[in-house]
């Protein structure tokens, strides 16, 4: 029966981050990831995608991000670091496994996965958001015939030359993937409200830099007043300002109800669509946790990164609740640290 201090569920930056402060500790770890390779969900984003943040801003614990050839990385850049990353520590990962099920017995997690069953004093689940995407309700949705995608199948533009496509969610997804598709397409862009465009001198860095203060409760506003910014407002990338000088970011609001051939606007006219791409976010990963009865309208109660009805489990890079800013790059390093002091005093190792 293989027992562990520590089992990590999930192999991407969450879960390499949290191995990083573990290795300088003395309890046993292993983590455990269900795809074929390194990289996490960074492997199930377009091929085009430009990170927001130059290379110190998108760097790890430990190891910083070597330059990359344009301003702000590309995907495969980013990938092939935390594919260096996740050697150069050679951190005890088991890919091909995936957790099926977390139980408790006795003071022992009991986890299935789909190969063998392993027992751990403590858990770390950090499966991301990538396997639950959300798609909002819009009446009718099962009556339309054309294809329908979420973002987190969408890879380029090829298969849509030259239909009609409509494009709903006002982030930056929707964005980045408006300004590819409108290059060989005809597009329309659905957005609950006006999009949140950044001025062109502010990226990444200006938002995780205002989120910081605001964290540590140096400001609860943003430097310039005239600015509304959060780390969901779109960053003005290349693609998207070369989409600005097109003039497509122009975006409309929610359509009342699908039909046959597309979408019926509120004022009841109706326009026909081939394809409809789901820009509209994610929920956390959580379905293996569900045996634990920790889970309450998809979320886990936590103090910081710890569950509190279940004080041995930690979750780790789901969003805001789950540690300041831990479903970024930047971010998921602070909140790993604290999670591991935790553990660490927990189990005196
Ligand atoms: P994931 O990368 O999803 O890793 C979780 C791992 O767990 C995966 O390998 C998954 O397959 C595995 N897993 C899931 N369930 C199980 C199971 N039951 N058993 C075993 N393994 C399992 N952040 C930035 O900082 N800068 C950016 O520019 C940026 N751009 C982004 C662009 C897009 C389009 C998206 C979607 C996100 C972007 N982010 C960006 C946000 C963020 O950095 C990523 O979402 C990040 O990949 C989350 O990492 P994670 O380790 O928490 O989850």
């Amino acid at each position: 029966m293989k027992k562990y201090d520590v089992i990590i569920i999930g192999g991407g930056q969450a879960g390499l981050s949290i191995a990083y402060f573990l290795r300088r500790s003395s309890l046993s770890y292993l983590i455990l990831d269900n795809q074929e390779k390194c990289g996490g969900s960074w492997n199930q984003t377009w091929d085009s995608l430009q990170l927001f943040t130059p290379p110190e801003y998108s760097s790890l614990s430990g190891w910083p991000m070597p330059k990359s050839e344009e301003e702000y990385p590309m995907k495969d850049e980013f990938l092939s670091y935390l594919s260096a990353y996740e050697k150069r520590y050679d951190f005890p990962i088991r890919r091909k496994s995936k957790v099926l099920q977390v139980e408790k017995e006795a003071d022992w997690f009991k986890i299935k996965t789909n190969r063998d069953i392993l027992f751990a004093k403590t858990v770390v689940s950090a499966t991301g958001t990538a396997a639950n995407p959300f798609v909002p309700h819009y009446p009718k949705r099962a009556v339309f015939s054309g294809i329908q995608i979420h973002s987190v199948d969408y890879r380029n533009a090829d298969e849509f030359k030259n239909k009609n496509v409509l494009i709903v969610g006002g982030g930056n997804s929707g964005a980045q993937i408006l300004a590819e598709v409108s290059k060989v397409a005809n597009t329309k862009w659905v957005t609950l409200e006006d999009p949140n465009f950044l001025p062109d001198y502010i990226d990444g860095r200006y938002l995780f830099n205002q989120a910081t203060q605001k964290y540590l409760g140096k400001t609860n506003k943003n430097t310039d007043d005239n600015l509304r910014a959060s780390l969901s407002s779109i960053v003005m990338v290349d693609s998207v300002k070369k989409a600005r000088e097109r003039n497509v970011l122009n975006a409309v609001m929610p359509f009342k109800e699908f039909y046959e051939n597309g979408a019926v606007w509120k004022n009841g006219t109706k326009e026909a669509f081939d394809v409809v791409i789901w820009c509209t976010g994610f929920r956390a990963n959580l379905k293996h946790l569900a045996p634990l009865g920790v889970i309450e309208n998809g979320r886990i109660k936590t103090e910081h990164t710890r569950s509190v009805k279940e004080p041995n489990l930690w979750l780790v890079g789901y969003g805001n609740w789950t540690g300041f800013a831990s479903a970024t790059i930047y971010g998921v390093g602070k909140t790993a640290r604290q999670t591991v002091k935790e553990i660490r005093a927990e189990l005196n190792g």
